[in-house]
């Protein structure tokens, strides 16, 4: 056969990537060894998972390891693996463009974290790329486990590859690193021994640098707990969690029943999606006895809790099974509630133990949990325990339990309130919470738009209702301090108030449902409340936002305005109406603005302030 090179051009964000990395991550340089130790040991992953199954193997019998080999002379460090290897087509494509998904979005991400931290870098993973950071030349020499023969791809990283025919490899993948100049430190023995131990010590095949093993292979989480010492639980967080940092929660659990599981799971301190770096891959790798079935599996756990780091072993799980099977593998979902369920139970009980601590957590890491109580009915009732809000009788910032909230109810008390608003001071002045305060019940601060939300979902605790203080059916004759209850001799006559409710409704009918007493302000004049049950002005908002998004209307349902009759400004309303009914007709569309901003929902603005200077007009006398 005729030796064909060919040249290949990368692609356009690959050379964007090349750019970043030669470029910009100077000081993050140790982690090429990393990432090309760890492609290495994917490969032979790849390769154990296939030899179970498949019997037509190339050069079977070549033990899976990683070799490195140095040469202080000429400068070049040598890895080599028996994995699966590529094929030419393989070569061309894996080593010539991103493999990531939305990889336009990757290499943006990349270039701000670089920007910003390029320590940030290593949560990234820049990959086989990584290689141009320590090498002028890049050769790759990889045969195929179908045993087509061998080829030979190389790169100074500036634009271009070419391959060619390599006969004569063993199965796997060698790569041969010529040293940058300034780079010639890494062609040292000690150097790169204290980079793998530092990043690769956990890689579960032998790494063996110039003829000694430098890692020790056994999985940490078939190993007793109490032998284990924290620091080699924190290195292996580093290690399956690409982090640089410790573990903010460590649970390492085995059970034989009703499933045999070794799980080791992490949650890390930072969230990385809530720092703007898109939506964050699963971090927890599915092992069946210690052969790794499924990365960053999606199956193993909700897409909820995609948050966390670690590894799940279960020896209950068929060895071949392949990855498409596994997404509704009636095992694997098993084993997703389980696990699941028993770290739920883990946070609660930590919350218990340091609730201080947990509520780190929960200021990092809460979201996730309501995602997950939105849009997952089965863990409700445990995410419930886990929820914290703010609420009347809450420290600022230090949110509270619904246990601890139902734990202070008064007697007759038999639901559990709560009241949207965009901080505690703004709920705090608003006409929600008047007749909370003066009975004395505690009302929860729903202060982040998916709360409404989650809250719906739960649609009770512990027995009692989850009721938000907007709803039009509202009633709290029976609970808190009966003798707050509103004081009859201050209002307005029932006649007088019946001709101003019924002038009031011809006055607003396009606006409201229906105008009604209200029984339960205090000084507010009015407020907006929801005739329909479910709905909260704060859902109705999102709601709103999001068919504008769409290009849609808002699909605004109409509201019931409660007006209080022993506000002066609606005594005086009554008599207004009288005198001057054009004037009152301005006050009473000024009243029903102001409530509506009090709900946080949206009037037309240019209208209100027209109408408001026209009253301010007539308040000064000009
Ligand atoms: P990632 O590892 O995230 O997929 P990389 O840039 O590190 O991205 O590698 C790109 C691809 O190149 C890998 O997915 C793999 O298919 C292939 N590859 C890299 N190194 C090896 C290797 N040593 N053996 C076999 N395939 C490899
Ligand atoms: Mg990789």
């Amino acid at each position: 056969m005729t030796d064909q090179a060919t040249t290949h051009e990368f692609q356009a964000e690959t050379k964007k990537l090349l750019d970043i990395v030669i470029n910009s991550l100077y000081t993050e340089r140790d982690i090429f060894i990393r990432e090309l130790i760890s492609n290495s040991s994917d490969a032979l992953e790849k390769m154990r998972h296939e030899s179970l199954t498949q019997d037509n193997i190339f050069d079977d019998h070549v033990p899976l390891e990683v070799t490195i080999d140095l040469d202080e002379k000429k400068y070049t460090m040598t890895i080599t693996d028996t994995g699966v290897g590529m094929t030419r087509a393989e070569l061309e494509t894996n080593l010539g463009t991103i493999a990531h998904s939305g990889s336009g979005n990757f290499v943006a991400e990349l270039a701000e974290a670089a920007r910003k931290d390029v320590s940030l870098i290593g949560q990234f993973g820049v990959g086989f790329y990584a290689a141009f950071m320590a090498g002028s030349k890049v050769t790759v020499q990889s045969r195929s486990w179908d045993g087509s023969e061998g080829n030979e791809w190389i790169s100074d990283g500036s634009g271009s590859f070419t391959i060619s025919e390599c006969p004569g490899l063993h199965r796997g993948t060698r790569i041969v690193i010529d040293l940058k100049d300034d780079a010639h430190d890494y062609a040292q023995k000690w150097k790169v021994e204290s980079i793998i131990k530092q990043y690769s010590t956990f890689v579960p095949f032998p790494i063996k640098l110039e003829g000694d093993t430098v890692n020790t292979v056994q999985a940490i989480w078939t190993r007793t707990k109490n032998e284990i010492t924290d620091e080699e639980y924190n290195d292996f967080y580093k290690f399956v969690g690409n982090a640089s940092d410790e573990p903010h929660y460590r649970l390492h659990f085995s059970v034989d029943a009703p499933l045999a599981i070794n799980a080791v799971l992490f949650a890390p301190k930072e969230n990385f999606e809530s720092m703007g770096f898109g939506r964050v891959d699963p971090g927890v790798n599915l092992y069946c006895q210690r052969v790794l079935i499924d990365q960053h599996s999606e199956n193993i756990l909700p897409e909820w809790l995609r948050f966390l780091k670690g590894v799940v072993d279960s020896e209950d799980l068929p060895l071949n099974i392949s990855r498409q099977a596994l997404q509704d593998n009636a095992l694997v979902m098993k084993l997703r509630k389980v696990i699941t369920k028993r770290f739920l139970k883990f946070l609660a009980e930590e919350a218990k133990r340091d609730s201080d601590y947990y509520l780190d957590f929960w200021n990092t890491f809460g979201i996730y949990l309501k995602e997950g109580v939105t849009s997952d009915y089965e863990f409700q009732k445990e995410l419930a325990q886990l929820v914290r809000f703010e609420s009347s009788r809450s420290e600022d910032g230090k949110p509270t339990s619904l246990a601890d909230y139902v734990e202070r109810m008064g007697e007759g008390q038999e639901e559990i309130y709560y009241i949207n608003g965009p901080n505690r001071a703004a709920i705090e002045a608003g006409p929600y919470v008047e007749m909370f305060n003066k009975k004395d019940i505690e009302i929860i601060y729903t202060m982040e738009p998916i709360d409404d939300f989650v809250l719906n979902h739960l649609g009770e605790f512990d027995g009692k209702k989850l009721v938000s203080a907007d709803r039009a059916d509202l009633d709290l004759s029976k609970s808190g301090d009966a003798e707050a209850d509103e004081d009859k001799s201050k209002k307005l006559s029932s006649e007088a108030s019946s001709e101003l409710v019924t002038w009031l409704k011809k006055i607003l009918d396009d606006k409201v449902a229906d105008v009604i007493e209200s029984k339960r302000l205090v000084d507010s004049p009015a407020m907006i409340v929801n005739p329909d049950g479910y709905m909260t002005s704060s859902m109705e908002r999102i709601m709103a936002a999001s068919r504008m998004e769409k290009g849609l209307a808002p699909e605004a349902s109409k509201k019931n305005l409660e007006i209080n009759l022993a506000s002066p400004l609606i005594k005086q309303l009554a008599d207004l109406v009288k005198s001057d009914e054009s004037f009152a007709t301005d006050v009473a569309a000024q009243i029903y603005d102001n409530a509506m901003i009090q709900a946080g929902l949206v009037v037309d603005p240019m209208v209100m302030v027209e109408r408001n200077y026209k009253i301010l007009n007539k308040a000064v006398g000009a």
